[in-house]
This record gives C-alpha cells, structure tokens and sequence, in this order.
C-alpha cells in the first residue's frame, strides 16, 4: 500500500471542514478589508528565495525541496507565500503604477524539517500582502484583520508588537549592536556567535537562556528609532488602542531579515503549547526593490493553518437538504430529473435505485438530509410526490410546484 509521504497529509472529514471554515471567515475579512484573490505557482525559481527569505535563514539553508528539473532549471517549492506575490507583482510593473494594491492568498508551503505535532513538511497559510501604502494605518488595519479573523473563529489570542526601524535608523544602531556582540561573543551560543555577521538583531530572538541574560543589558532598535519610526509606532499603538486590540510591546520580537522595516508584530496562543506563534506579520518596506522592484512600501501576515486546526470547532450539523427516493423502476429516471431541477437550489442526494421506503429512508438518515421525497407508482400517476419532514415526521402529499417552495421554507 501505498501511504502519504512523511510530513504530508490528508485533509478530509472534520478537518475538511474546519478547513473550509477557516476559509470562509478569513477570505470574507480578507474581502471587507478591499484585499482579492491572487494564486501564484507553487514551483519558482530557487533564486526567488535566496535573495528574498535569504541564504542564511533556516528556511533557504536547511528546509526547502530545491531540485534541477528537466530542462535544467534550478527550482523550489515554495516554503512561504510572499516571495511569490512579490514576484508576481513586480512582474506585472504593479510597482510602476504607484497605486495601491491588496492580495489574500492560500494554499500549501514546503519545508523539509523534522513532522512534529502541528509542523508538517506540507503545510497550508493564508497570507495577505498590501502594497504601496505607507501609512501607519495600514498595519493596524492588518492586525485587526487578523485579530478579526481569531474572534470570528473564537480563538483567543495574545498580541505582541515591536518596530524595527527603518534604513535611517537600523544602520547606525546595527554597527554598535555588532560591536557589544563581538565583545562578548565568547560568552554566546553558536547560533548567537553566527547572526554576529549575518542578522545581528536576530540575537534577541534566541531561546538560549544565559544568551538572554548576556543580552538582557544591550539595546534594543525599539530604543533607538528614528523621529518617524518613533511617531508611526505610536500611530499604530494609538489606532490599535481605538478599536480596543490590546498587545503588548515586545521589544525581543524580531524578524531578522533586512527587509523587514517598522511594524512587527505576532499574534500568540497559550492554547496549543506553552507559546505558540499563530499569526506573524509586519511592514517590509525593501522587498519590492531587492527583488528588483521600484522602492514601494508594503506589509503582510500569514496565518499557519494546521497549527490553528485544533482551536477551530465546527458546529453540529443540522440535517438539510433533499432526498430523492424512488420506489418503483419507473421512478428512477423521473427521480433523477427532478434531481437535476432540485439541485438548482437545494443541496440534493437520489436514490440511484428502486428501493423499499425503509431502505431509503436510511439512507436519507446517513446523509442527514431534512427531507424525503418518495416517488412510487401513486405519485407518478398523479404528478405528485410523497414529502416526510425527517426532523418532525411530518408528511403530506403534494404537487412538484408546491414542493418546490415547500423545501425552500416559503411554505411552512
Ligand atoms: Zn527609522
Ligand atoms: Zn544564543
């Protein structure tokens, strides 16, 4: 036999539908925020990831599925969404329009690491991308749509936010922040003494508690920001206080990359694991252009599906829609014509065969479908169907006119 490979699954039944629920409430946030669809190739070119989520990050060096395909060409599966949106958006000179663009994606990532519990090899976010807004208000409106989301699926949160400055600010900080690291690189860890010279700010974000110690002493960009990271911080900090999202500054948070710019922030659940990311986002300004762009402002988040899946509960289902039961040979082709009638607006199951009402009516049972409609010789004669409300038992006889505003609720 042969099974799902590891890391991978299946999604079907109750995960289905916390799936599809999940979409529902994250594309209609997504749509009242003015943000559409796009859908971009899973399979890009590898270089689209080594210069965007960049070559030192574990992502790019350890985690992604890169392969030569047949003609030769250096390609990868996508291990996260905004590499290609940017792509696909400097792509279409959307850069040069100077207009503001809104996108809502989902859809599956890759990344080769060890399956735990809620971190698959094949995994599935959604993830929303706004370009060319540089107000500050732009950030807040994307952490109510997050926020608006968790409340709509009834998942509580907590929210940290943090900037991370900007290119006037950054550089100056970043030169002193080397210095004090390089001072006491003996006393860090591995990974700490390598961001040194690759993503210094990164540091802070380790879970090595005696590096926290060493580090508990040294500024932090949140510190030191410019006169215009400084007053948009705020900005965010007051519009998020205004419609009532309470966060907590977290001057730890990090991204680590050098084109993530200002505005951080990661929503947090204590429900699944000590502290558990479930949404992480913010501004990075300098992506457009280090992939070749005009210089346009933009922000982002992503929410991780399957790490969300267990806080998501699906309702009881009621019993709905119709089935369609014929009880004579000759009801078959006729049930399955009205079938083809009822389907236009009722969720419909048929009886492909002639079977006794017991039989059917089991059926009818295993769909928790809400009505059954019999079809024997009687109705056929007459032009009529036999209807049994299956929650109240209720049954009549009745034309296929009436039936069809009886099913509809306009007749009760
Ligand atoms: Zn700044
Ligand atoms: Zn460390």
């Amino acid at each position: 036999m042969i099974t799902a490979l590891r890391g991978m699954k299946d999604i079907h039944f109750e995960d289905a539908k916390k799936f599809e629920k999940f979409l529902d409430i994250a594309v209609d946030t997504a749509k009242k925020h003015g943000f559409s669809m796009i859908e971009t190739p899973i399979l890009e070119e590898t270089g689209l990831f080594l210069r965007s989520v960049g070559e030192s990050s574990d992502i790019v060096g350890k985690e992604m599925y890169r392969f030569t395909d047949k003609g030769e060409n250096d390609v990868c599966m996508r291990p996260e969404g905004t590499a290609g949106v940017v792509r696909a958006f400097v792509e279409k000179k959307l850069d040069r329009t100077g207009g503001e663009y809104r996108f809502y994606y989902f859809g599956p990532m890759y990344r080769y690491e060890r399956p735990q519990k809620g971190r698959l090899r094949q995994f599935h976010q959604f993830g929303i991308e706004s370009f060319g807004e540089s107000s500050y208000l732009e950030d807040a409106s994307l952490i109510n749509m997050a926020a608006m989301i968790f409340d709509r699926l009834g998942i509580k949160y907590s929210l940290k936010l943090n900037s991370l400055g900007c290119d006037k600010c950054v550089p100056t900080y970043k030169k002193e922040l080397v210095e004090r690291l390089t001072e006491i690189s003996a006393e860090l860890c591995e990974d700490c003494q390598r961001r040194i010279n690759t993503n210094p700010m990164r540091v802070f974000d380790c879970k090595n508690e005696s590096c926290q110690q060493k580090l508990f002493s040294l500024p932090r960009i949140t510190d030191v920001l410019c006169e215009e990271c400084e007053s948009d911080f705020d900005g965010v900090k007051a519009a998020l206080n205004k419609i009532g999202i309470t966060y907590e500054v977290d001057k730890n948070l990090v991204r680590g990359l050098d084109y993530y710019t200002k505005t951080a922030f990661e929503f947090i659940s204590t429900e699944i694991g000590a502290q558990s990311s479930i949404a992480g986002g913010g501004r990075y300004d300098k992506l457009v252009e280090s992939l070749d762009g005009r210089a346009t402002p933009a922000v982002g988040f992503a929410i991780g599906i399957e790490r969300i899946s267990d806080l998501i509960t699906i309702d009881e289902e009621k019993r709905g829609g119709v089935y369609i039961a014929p009880l004579c040979e000759e009801a078959v082709l006729y049930a399955f014509d009205l079938s083809k009638r009822l389907r236009q607006e009722s969720v419909t199951y048929l009886g492909y065969s002639a079977k006794s009402p017991k039989n059917h009516l089991k059926a009818a049972d295993k769909q928790n479908a809400l009505w059954f409609v019999g079809i024997g010789e009687k109705e056929l004669q007459e032009g009529s169907v036999w209807l049994k409300n299956l929650e109240t038992k209720e049954e009549c006889s009745l034309s296929v006119a009436e039936l069809k505003s009886k099913i509809q609720g306009n007749v009760k």
